[in-house]
């Protein structure tokens, strides 16, 4: 199988795409990664939607996307578009559309670009699903032409730039008949759209593959790439995590979803989607790009190895069972210790632990830590029973090697002191050999690292000479990370380590680093929640809002959080709009959806049932909803 999807898997080398016009600004090619956002207020707010706007250009927005839902928003554009130049801001507005062709055709003439959705431009959703022959599946596609083909027309005759932007959740019936809802059908229902443009040798295309499921999104797009590297022609690439949420949740697991791509170099403009603010968004997106300028990489001279994985679908790396790492078991997290010299108690309250004096009991938390590594220090109190204790191989021989739950590290020179039966951890550098007699030694867990800034690259150039050599020994993937910026500290990580969980690597994760451990922690079990290797907590899936939305969605997804985050493994949606939100929240396992002033719609999975609850009574009625379904459970 060809599994070109990069340039290079091993080496970060950015996908060389098309260069697009946007106004005054180049997208793709030698470009620098573009920053964008979309406006929440209603385009036909001109002035709100002015001051929002300079609001995200001061914050470092090149890019202001804003909704049209009808042909007044659209010719509000021109106006806002008007206000914005007598203000001096020349950045290029995008209009925003669903559904309604005669109000791209509108922006087309007033605005620098349009963002259309092949999954609702010339479709109605109506859930259906047909058996098209190959002949009724041509003509629907004849069909789709005809109504697409007048602003390929108009973009092409005033300049203006189109994205096609497929979204997981609102592909067409057709697309789902034919494809299912996969990234296959998503990669398909863009191409759709691009033969148009190109049949009418209109090219300044941008392409996007957004899905809140970040396994989803990644391999869409790498398969977008794929056929586009095929055909001979690569468009720009718009990233985003759609429905990411909000704040420690929202970063990570757009980190992990975009950051997956911009490892292998793919993406030229992203847009972090945040239920927050959109000048909160750009600072985000403008730290997660500069990690991709950073030049401490080490280059891998080897890079003819086959991949050890399929990057197009999920499938976990097979390893051997070591007590509950590898094997069938979730990725298991280690807390990092090491650097305190009087280990207490108290100290474990930062990875999921708490120790009640007076009950002399320990509380475990929904994110405790699996392992504790406590480097050369000691422990001179009971530790609970389901943490595994990670100490130095001198201090273990030493101290600890007849206390149960407690394993040595050793390093490779240290290997012939233990028996083969022993279980330990082995740390090994990415970058180096990996030991010859490694196979003797059956229950050994691997602790893989590196000092340098490509840690996606060398850590999958390891697993494939793993692979080489028939090891199947469980991997826990340690990242080291001295960054003090709490915010970056959790983009960088969670880019480094979330492209291998959605390769199917890595039996674990160990972070070890300046910040809090609180952080380290929560950021660990982040993402492991957004590769969905391992859930535990609620996932709030909820839209950044715009112009569509009808009411506080900030207010609301703060005061559903309050209520249900108790609730480990069950997804939420919360959207802004009847439009879009059904598709989008496609994965949840309840929905609360705006469908009119002061009125919400509530889903179980995709079925709407409650129709037009009062604003005001619809958190309880979603909580009795959740209820009614088995899936409530009491706080302690
Ligand atoms: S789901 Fe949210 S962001 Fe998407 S169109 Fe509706 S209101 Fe706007």
């Amino acid at each position: 199988m060809n599994l070109s999807y990069c340039i290079d898997p091993f080496n970060r080398k950015r996908l060389p795409t098309l260069e697009v016009r946007i106004g005054s600004l180049t997208f793709g090619g030698e470009n620098p990664i573009r920053l964008q956002s979309m406006t929440t207020t209603d385009t036909m707010d001109t002035e709100g939607s002015v001051a929002q706007s300079v609001r995200m250009i001061e914050a470092g927005c090149e890019l202001v996307r804003l909704t049209a839902p009808s042909k007044n928003e659209a010719e509000n554009l021109g106006v806002i578009h008007q206000k914005l130049a007598e203000l001096g801001h020349h950045v290029p507005l995008v209009a925003d559309i669903h559904f309604t062709p005669n109000a791209a055709e509108i922006a087309a003439k007033l605005i620098e670009k349009v963002r259309v959705n092949p999954g609702n431009y010339a479709d109605k959703k109506k859930f259906e699903e047909i058996d098209y022959t190959d002949e009724s599946y041509q003509d629907e596609l004849l069909r789709i032409e005809v109504k697409f083909t007048p602003l390929v027309l108009l973009c092409k005759e005033y300049g203006t730039a189109m994205r096609i932007g497929t979204n997981h959740g609102s592909l067409s019936d057709r697309i789902l008949s034919r494809y299912g809802d996969t990234p296959e059908g998503m990669v398909e229902s863009a191409m759709e759209f691009i033969r148009i443009c190109e049949k009418h040798n209109y090219h300044e295309l941008v392409i996007s593959m957004k899905a809140s499921n970040t396994l989803v999104m990644v391999q869409a797009y790498r398969l977008l790439v794929h056929r586009m590297l095929q055909n001979g022609r690569c468009y720009p690439l718009h990233l985003g995590v759609t429905e990411a949420g909000d704040g420690e949740d929202g970063r990570i697991k757009s980190a992990v979803g975009i950051g997956a791509l911009l490892e292998d170099g793919i993406g030229d403009t992203i847009r972090v989607s945040l239920t927050e603010e959109p000048e909160f968004e750009i600072p985000v997106a403008r730290k997660l790009a500069e990690k991709y300028q950073d030049q401490r990489v080490h280059p891998i001279e080897n890079p003819e190895l086959p991949l050890a994985h399929n990057p197009f679908e999920y499938t976990r790396r097979e390893s051997q069972e070591s007590h509950n790492i590898g094997g069938k078991h979730v990725p298991v997290v280690v807390a990092d210790l090491s650097a305190k010299a009087d280990i207490s108690p108290a100290n474990f309250f930062g990875f999921g632990y708490n120790y009640s004096v007076s009950l002399d009991k320990w509380n475990l938390q929904d994110l405790a830590a699996d392992y504790v590594y406590i480097g050369g220090n000691d422990l001179a109190f009971e530790v609970p029973g389901t943490l595994g204790v990670i100490c130095d191989f001198e201090r273990w021989k030493t101290k600890y090697s007849e206390r149960p739950g407690f394993y040595p590290l050793v390093n490779p020179e240290q290997l012939t002191q233990i028996t083969v039966n022993q279980r330990a951890f082995l740390p090994l550098n990415a970058e180096a050999e990996i030991p010859s007699d490694l196979h003797s030694y059956k229950n050994l867990v691997l602790v893989l690292s590196t000092t340098y800034e490509n840690k996606t690259q060398l850590f999958r150039h390891f697993f494939s000479r793993l692979n080489q050599l028939n090891s199947k020994h469980a991997v826990i993937l340690k990242i080291a990370s001295d960054e003090i910026d709490a915010e970056k500290f959790q983009l960088n990580v969670s880019s480094d380590a979330g492209s291998l969980f959605i390769d199917g690597y890595g039996d674990g994760i160990w972070i070890q680093s300046v910040q809090p451990l609180t952080r380290s922690n929560s950021t660990a079990f982040g993402i492991l929640q957004a590769t969905r290797t391992r859930i535990s907590k609620t996932e709030y899936i909820s839209c950044p809002s715009c112009g569509r939305t009808l009411f506080d969605l900030q207010e609301t997804t703060a005061k559903i959080r309050e209520r249900t985050s108790h609730l480990k493994g069950i997804k939420i949606g919360i959207m802004g709009c009847i439009v879009n939100g059904p598709g989008e929240m496609a994965d949840a396992d309840y929905g609360y959806v705006g469908t009119g002033p002061g009125k919400i719609h509530l889903y179980k999975e995709k079925n709407v049932v409650r129709k037009n609850v009062p604003a005001e009574e619809a958190v309880d009625a979603l909580i009795d909803l959740i209820k009614e379904h088995g899936d409530w459970v009491e706080l302690a």
